[in-house]
């Protein structure tokens, strides 16, 4: 059997790839599901995790997008006084 076609899987390989971990430590790299950060296999299925605003699965709510908003804020005020601090140094 020969091989006389060049494989063109360029475009393909572009979209976004699955991140999770596997057991040999490296990136899983399936395609990810659109709209998802993982494949079909490591929870970007139909149906799979929490749903929205699901307080049974909030243990201390550190990641919470409104936690996350919050520490991004604090980090912006922060820069902003650190720039200010070296325009009057
Ligand atoms: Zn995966």
């Amino acid at each position: 059997m020969t091989r006389d076609h060049i494989r063109n899987t360029g475009a393909m390989m572009t979209s976004p790839r699955c991140g999770a971990a596997t057991r040999s430590g490296t990136a899983c790299r399936a395609p990810a599901v659109q709209g998802k950060t993982r494949c079909r296999m490591h929870g970007g299925a139909r149906r799979s995790g929490a749903p929205r605003g699901n307080q049974n699965a909030r243990t201390h709510g550190e990641f919470t997008r409104d936690a996350a908003a919050e520490r991004r804020q604090v980090r912006d005020v922060l820069e902003d006084a650190r720039k200010l601090l070296r325009e009057l140094s």
